[in-house]
């Protein structure tokens, strides 16, 4: 596989994509490595997303892949970055598995890791019946009991932004929870 890009990305999901299409548009050679595991990836159904509302999250990275690899310019690798450093001619990436590439230009498109609290089940239902996003999975839950899980004064902010969607809250309001 070619080694030398004009940029590479880490992080192949939504940002990573959608920078690589400007690019590549841009006849900019530009390879993208990911790691497939995008931070929605247990969720079953996306929402309030124009055009892609009701799809899985990976229909909607899958058909983002398509698109952009289309562009000749670009290429996807599957892998994951575990170093990066830099010199006078750009970047130089190392994988998992000891491949290097070397870039003028990096973007970090890897997302963030989202922190679960230490209670038991929260990781495992994150996406499902734990919903981190009132616009996002709101309306799909609406008229259910819901608990209002929040760390700190911004507890009683949520309850205002759920009150339309269910009269049933209760706030669980703690001044620190412990994460892992
Ligand atoms: C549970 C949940 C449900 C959601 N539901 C919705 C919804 O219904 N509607 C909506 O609009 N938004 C939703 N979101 C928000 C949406 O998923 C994010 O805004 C979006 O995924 C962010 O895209 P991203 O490309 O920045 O990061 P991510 O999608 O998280 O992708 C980051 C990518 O980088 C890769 N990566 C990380 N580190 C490395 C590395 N070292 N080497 C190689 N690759 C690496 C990962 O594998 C991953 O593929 C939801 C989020 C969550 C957590």
């Amino acid at each position: 596989m070619e080694q030398n890009f004009d940029v590479i990305i880490i992080g192949g999901s939504y940002s990573g994509l959608s920078a690589a299409m400007a690019l590549g548009r841009s006849l900019r050679k530009v390879l993208l490595i990911d790691s497939g595991k995008p931070c929605n990836r247990q969720t079953r159904h996306s929402h309030n997303f124009i055009t892609h509302d009701g799809k899985t999250p990976k229909e909607i990275s899958d058909l983002a892949k398509e698109q952009v690899l289309k562009y000749e310019t670009v290429k996807f690798h599957n892998g994951i970055v575990v170093k990066t450093s830099k010199n006078n001619e750009g970047f130089e990436i190392e994988t998992e598995s000891n491949e290097k590439f070397y870039a003028k230009k990096l973007i970090l498109a890897s997302g963030i890791k989202d922190i679960m609290p230490n209670i038991p089940g929260f990781a495992e239902c994150w996406g499902i019946s734990v919903i981190h996003c009132p616009y996002c999975h709101g309306y799909e839950v609406k008229g259910k009991a819901t608990g209002i899980l929040s760390n700190g004064d911004i507890a009683f902010d949520f309850s205002k932004l759920v009150f339309n969607l269910t009269k049933e809250t209760d706030l669980i309001y703690q001044r620190k929870i412990n994460f892992k």
